[in-house]
């Protein structure tokens, strides 16, 4: 089956830039590079793209406006598509990035490190491709639940509280219900790349019905290299659409249904998933998590340490919670620890 390329254009100022470019393509993508001309780029050239690589700092284009910015690329492919994605290149550290105005524009913020590793960008490209265009394809009217089901691949099992965690207004963006907001041309991303910003910003970061591999590991009583040796949880692994642009996330109903199932089967008394694990899977002392703050076994949650930031099993009552959090229903509340409390 011969399949079209697909299409990526890098928008950049610097054409030192073009061999980064060259170095991304393959049979299946096609990376353009454009440093010249750049003032001249009509809407209309840019809606022939899959997506838009650009860079934040165009300062040697002589714009319209000075200083001339990569949002201002991405307005103008706004003013005529809202499901074409455009991603900030940038090779400014993430805190100078932060300071950048019109990030809202962009759906991705890149660093210039991140694409200088072809082979791993190369595929988290194109899966994010397929992704945006998985979404597009959507009908509209049809059944937002079952679409949704099938984009994110969700098991039987999870999809009542996966459904349940997506706002309304979201699940009506992808179907492009008469509820749906309108195109709006603007930076919020309302129409299907909303829907897009919420699996890749909500869904994949914040642990809820989907975890990472050390939130994953910690609810079944593992540590997570023994986690990821442990076949039985394969099919927890989530697959759907953007996949590849974040670690391992695994679905938390599946881990449980594992667990339960197993304990069901072997007649072991039933108990909390993450003591269990100790038994159903024959683990060493080794392979068990112990709570960052008191040193003893049966952790239940992860929680970030309130002074280096960083995630580690703790129980819960030795946790509290962040007092910077943002509360998203349906999600887990985020906890911080204290060593040595
Ligand atoms: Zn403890």
């Amino acid at each position: 089956m011969t399949q079209k390329k697909l299409k990526v254009l890098w928008i950049d100022d610097e054409d030192k830039r073009q061999q980064d470019a060259e170095h991304l393509c393959d049979r299946e993508l096609d990376v353009e590079f454009r440093y010249q001309g750049i003032e001249e780029i009509s809407p209309h050239d840019l809606v022939k793209y899959d997506l838009l690589l650009v860079d934040y700092r165009l300062d040697k284009v002589v714009g319209p406006a000075k200083p001339f910015r990569g949002p201002a690329i991405v307005g103008l492919l706004r003013s005529v598509d809202d499901d074409i994605p455009a991603y900030l290149v940038s090779g400014e550290s993430p805190s100078e990035r932060a300071k950048f105005s019109g990030l809202t524009w962009f759906e991705e913020s890149l660093s210039l490190r991140e694409i200088q590793e072809p082979k791993r960008m190369r595929v988290r490209l194109k899966n994010d491709i397929s992704g945006y265009k998985a979404i597009s394809k959507v009908a509209r009217g049809q059944n937002a639940d079952r679409a949704i089901s099938k984009l994110l691949g969700v098991p039987k099992n999870s999809q009542k509280s996966l459904l349940e965690a997506i706002p309304a207004s979201i699940k009506a963006a992808v179907v492009r219900s008469d509820e749906a907001p309108l195109p709006s041309g603007a930076p919020e991303a309302s129409g299907r790349l909303g829907f897009a910003r919420w699996v890749r910003r909500v869904l994949l970061v914040k642990p809820g019905p989907l975890l990472s591999s050390l939130h994953a590991a910690t609810r079944v009583g593992m540590k997570v290299p023994r986690f990821e040796k442990t076949h039985a949880f394969a099919g927890a692994r989530y697959d759907g659409i953007f996949a590849k642009s974040h670690e391992a996330r695994w679905w938390a109903s599946q881990l449980d249904h594992v667990v339960f199932d197993k304990q069901r089967r072997t007649g072991i008394a039933s108990g909390l998933s993450w003591e269990l694990g100790r038994e159903l899977f024959d683990l060493s002392g080794q392979e068990q998590p112990t709570c960052a703050v008191c040193g003893e076994r049966y952790p239940e949650i992860v929680a970030r340490d309130v002074d280096t930031k960083k995630e580690a099993a703790v129980h819960q009552r030795h946790s509290n919670p962040d007092p910077e959090r943002d509360f998203t229903p349906f999600f887990a509340e985020e906890r911080v620890f204290q060593e040595g409390e």
